[in-house]
């Protein structure tokens, strides 16, 4: 039954008012492998929760150091992944059925009467999908490859890399006309 929740919470070890908790949860678990989501590191969740009567107001910060590949020079490199949650779950009332689990896009969670434990790794898996970058970059200055023979450019040139026609180095080359001509026409020199 505790496979079934790699990140959950005991509610029997929650006490009325502020509680916190760290889960640390083995990438694995969280059957992300699909998304491309790859880490050596353990998903770790740091969870604020509130307790008032049958309500747990959870505020959940997620953090994972993934292996990404860059998108321009195909590298495998490290990023942190971040991202906050925020679920209510509520009890419901004695003999009254726990109808919804499924309504999952919603932020209000209904639990059993009885129940004594949350469960949160669909709510971790989500935070994690959502932090992925669209376009993974190893760093904001990355050359990428060489669209001719695919040399790595971060590494070195080659010798095709003659043609103007990379539209980024075309954007950089505008602006450093700009602030040239912003240099000649200041007036207060
Ligand atoms: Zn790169
Ligand atoms: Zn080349």
């Amino acid at each position: 039954m505790q496979l079934r929740q790699p990140v959950g919470v005991d509610l029997r070890q929650v006490s009325d008012g502020e509680n916190h908790f760290c889960v640390l949860c083995p990438v694995r678990l969280l059957d992300l492998a699909d998304a491309g989501v790859v880490a050596d590191h353990p998903v770790r969740t740091d969870l604020h929760l509130v307790k008032t009567g049958d309500t747990y107001s959870v505020v959940g910060e997620v953090r994972l150091r993934a292996r990404l590949d860059c998108s321009r020079c195909l590298r495998p490199f490290e990023e942190e992944l971040s991202w906050t949650l925020e679920v209510v779950f509520q009890r419901a009332g004695k003999g009254q059925s726990v109808q919804g689990q499924g309504s999952f896009e919603e932020d209000l969670e209904r639990i059993a009467h009885d129940a004594t434990h949350i469960d949160l790794t669909e709510r971790v898996r989500e935070a994690l999908l959502l932090a992925l970058p669209i376009k993974p970059l190893c760093g904001p200055e990355c050359a990428g490859l060489c669209p001719v023979c695919g040399q790595d450019l971060n590494v070195g040139r080659c010798s095709c890399h003659t043609s103007p026609t990379d539209p980024r180095c075309a954007g950089l080359r505008d602006l450093s006309h700009l602030a040239a001509e912003h240099t000649h026409s200041n007036p207060t020199t």
